[in-house]
């Protein structure tokens, strides 16, 4: 950190990266980031991407002046000139269309306070469309779970995890994606015995510590998890007891699960029978086995199935409501718990309240003065297929869809066809290329708030730094376009929204008349305290109350003495294991349910391949920020397509050779990696680059239920360039 115009003083902080929620801070010593002994991060210990999680902060392309595009070309300008044309052309677009023509993409790596300000702006401007990259991770997991559960989040915490005997890890690679939560949790309980089952297409870092490896072929978790579950049945590892006083729908499940062929089953998921038989096995027979679950299981137009299969096998098998047991997404950015909690979905309001449920919006309306709108909004990869048509503004919040979102060719058109494009980011991201109007905002180390990590637990972060130029906090400049753009919509002044003769922290941000009063904030406590008004499962926490610790959800005042509330686990800080005598939907069962397979949306034929994408440890997410990073790139090497030596021979490929990956969506040139750590008739390439930018061939088909995409399998025809 090289900057002498710039002032940097340590403050714990949380990691921008993970879903982990590592606490870090700045080292005056080391001139760049330090663990410190958090509540996940016990030791201090960090991994690689936490260490260099100064490297953006620094950059020396940050954002520095808004821009705004004037005849084709994005040029500096003054927040008033920026703010006032983000004001014009939404309030346009509003009075021409409607409020259904806006689109707002929140963003799961900001604070609770940021998502909750820009979904409270999108409904006050009388609109649900609003969205986070939650979507295109765990949106499925978070369906299922909260139907059949009532709470979309992790069932227990990592602290009881290092409890558990077996871990089941399906479609995650924790010990690349989530480090700390590995080697700090994971590590520890399988040092001590416990085994690990690990479903993945590919041999990871996981795969290494793993006792079974279940290679599933892509598209084909259904029967491989149906055959586990029939396993299960068969050799009599079901708990009777718990799914007589648990469950409903057992007699249903067990008439499907009697008619499953484990064979047939196994041989279609492209598993080895005896290998799904032992791993079923050592699940049911164990006394605490944990389910682990990541985006290989959720990112599938099924992924919402997928989910309700894993959900069967920790029901049958009475592995819900105990400590070291339980189904446990991990999360991929370090506030995508949060960004879901506090209302930045379509469909579902503050605390995951029905958009429709006319008690909820009433508690909003008293809170608000306005009640938002009753109609599901369209979520983010409806949004993006509605720009240009019946969406023609649209506010991205640091999030970079023109990387993330599938069939990428189709979205960089899609950008393009909107009337207003606004991007608040760090960057000229891939996405701001496109914008109308660029806000410089702040980075993690410059901003105060909380985030929500994978286990629920809420944890602040503080400044560590002061923001370059004209940057902004923000904080500051969502308050701003609320006050602005409510404001001009609604009319102020009125008996809805008060007398406006205050403005906010940032009075020139949002200097004007006919302000909203709704977004006159003293600072972001204040808007924490109105989240734990609106949002039930943070009730009762405060910014003293965290500290430098956490609170988690759900938070129970009665926790804070540590003693036992309605029968549920409680470690000190909020309620650790869920589902204990009653699921969060205050039902003492949940139901089982048959789940058939749905095969995967594209048709693979006999000279395609199927493309699956994923992470690497050094990247992160579109790579907007992680790319910026020397020692990550470095780290990282060169972007490269995993293909198996059988396929790479019969394509002529070796191990180096630039290849072309295409299907009719698009193409990719990369280099290509043979291994076998990869299943034949799969290639793997990550997600996190503009060049090869895997989601030129990824699908936009769609889960029914959470309105995921597909991208975890896409035909693709792979070939040596130099065949040409
Ligand atoms: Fe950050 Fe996740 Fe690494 Fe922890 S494990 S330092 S939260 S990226």
């Amino acid at each position: 950190t090289d900057t002498p115009d710039r002032t940097f003083a340590p403050a714990e902080s949380v990691c921008p990266f993970c879903g982990v929620g590592c606490g870090i801070q700045y080292s005056p010593k080391k001139r760049g980031s330090l663990g410190w002994r958090g509540p996940v991060n016990r030791r201090g210990e960090i991994c690689v991407k936490g260490a260099a999680a100064f490297d953006h902060v620094v950059d020396d392309d940050r954002l520095t002046r808004p821009l705004v595009r004037e005849n084709g070309v994005l040029v500096p300008t003054t927040w008033e000139v920026a703010l006032s044309r983000v004001e014009r052309e939404f309030g346009r677009i509003v009075d021409e269309f409607g409020p259904d023509s806006l689109a707002f993409f929140a963003s799961s790596n900001c604070t609770n306070e940021e998502n909750y300000l820009l979904q409270k702006l999108a409904r006050l401007l009388g609109t649900n469309n609003v969205d986070n990259c939650a979507r295109l991770c765990h949106s499925s997991t978070v369906a299922a779970m909260r139907e059949r559960f009532g709470a979309g989040a992790m069932t227990n915490s990592l602290d009881d995890l290092t409890e558990a005997d077996v871990f089941l890890v399906v479609g995650a690679n924790p010990a690349e994606n989530h480090p700390i939560i590995f080697q700090s949790y994971l590590r520890p309980a399988l040092s001590a015995g416990a085994t690990l089952i690990h479903v993945d297409p590919r041999e990871t870092a996981t795969t290494a510590a793993a006792d079974h490896h279940l290679p599933v072929k892509p598209g084909h978790d259904i029967p491989l998890l149906n055959a586990l579950a029939a396993v299960v049945l068969n050799e009599g590892l079901v708990d009777d007891a718990f799914v007589a006083e648990r469950t409903t729908g057992f007699e249903t499940l067990r008439e499907f699960l009697d008619a499953v062929d484990v064979d047939a089953n196994a041989d279609l998921s492209g598993v080895d029978t005896a290998d799904v038989r032992a791993a079923a096995r050592a699940y049911g027979e164990a006394d605490r086995a944990a389910i682990v679950t990541g985006m290989g299981t959720s990112q599938h137009h099924y992924g919402t199935d997928n989910v309700h299969a894993l959900l069967n096998l920790a029901l049958l098998t009475g592995n819900v409501g105990r400590r070291g047991t339980g189904v446990n997404p991990l999360r991929g950015q370090n506030n995508v718990q949060g960004a879901g909690d506090v209302g930045a979905l379509p469909d579902t309001l503050p605390g995951y309240r029905d958009v429709t449920d006319g008690e909820a919006r009433q508690a909003l309306a008293d809170e608000w003065g306005v009640a938002p709108p009753e109609t599901p909004g369209l979520t983010e990869v409806e949004l993006t297929h509605a720009f240009g048509d019946s969406v023609r503004g649209a506010f991205v919040f640091g999030e970079n869809p023109a990387i993330t979102e599938p069939n990428a060719t189709r979205i960089a058109e899609k950008l393009d066809a909107l009337d207003c494009l606004v991007v608040l980011d760090l960057f000229v991201t891939e996405t701001a290329e496109h914008a109308d109007v660029v806000l410089p905002g702040s980075a993690w180390a410059e901003k105060s708030g909380t985030v929500t990590n994978t286990d629920r637990q809420v944890m602040r972060m503080r400044p560590n730094a002061d923001l370059p130029g004209e940057a902004r906090r923000d904080f500051d400049v969502l308050c701003a376009l609320g006050q602005r753009l409510v404001g001009r919509v609604r009319g102020c002044g009125d008996d809805e929204f008060g007398p406006d003769d205050e403005f906010g922290p940032d009075d020139e941000l949002a200097s004007g008349d006919d302000r909203s009063e709704q977004f006159d904030y003293g600072d972001p406590e204040a808007v924490f305290e109105e989240i734990t008004r609106t949002v039930p499962q943070y009730a009762g926490m405060s910014y003293a109350g965290i500290g430098t610790w956490s609170q988690r959800w759900p938070f129970d005042a009665a926790s804070e003495d540590g003693s036992e509330s309605g029968g549920r686990s409680i470690e000190g800080e909020g309620i650790a294991v869920l589902h204990t005598d009653r699921f969060e939907n205050g039902s003492k069962t949940a139901s089982l349910r048959v789940v058939e397979h749905v095969p995967p949306a594209d048709a693979v034929d006999d000279d395609e391949l199927v493309l699956t994408t994923g992470r690497v440890l050094q990247q992160f997410n579109s790579g907007a920020i992680t790319r910026r990073s020397g020692v990550l790139t470095r780290l990282r090497g060169t972007p490269a397509l995993q293909i198996h030596p059988t396929d790479a021979e019969a394509r002529d490929i070796v191990d180096g050779d630039e290849v072309r990956v295409e299907n009719e969506r698009g193409r990719v040139a990369v280099v290509a990696a043979v291994t076998p750590a990869i299943r034949q008739g799969t290639v793997f390439l990550a997600f996190h680059d503009a060049d090869p930018l895997a989601n030129r061939l990824t699908g936009d088909a769609l889960d029914p239920v959470a309105k995921i995409p597909e991208y975890k399998h896409a035909a693709v025809r792979v070939s040596r360039i130099d065949d040409e």
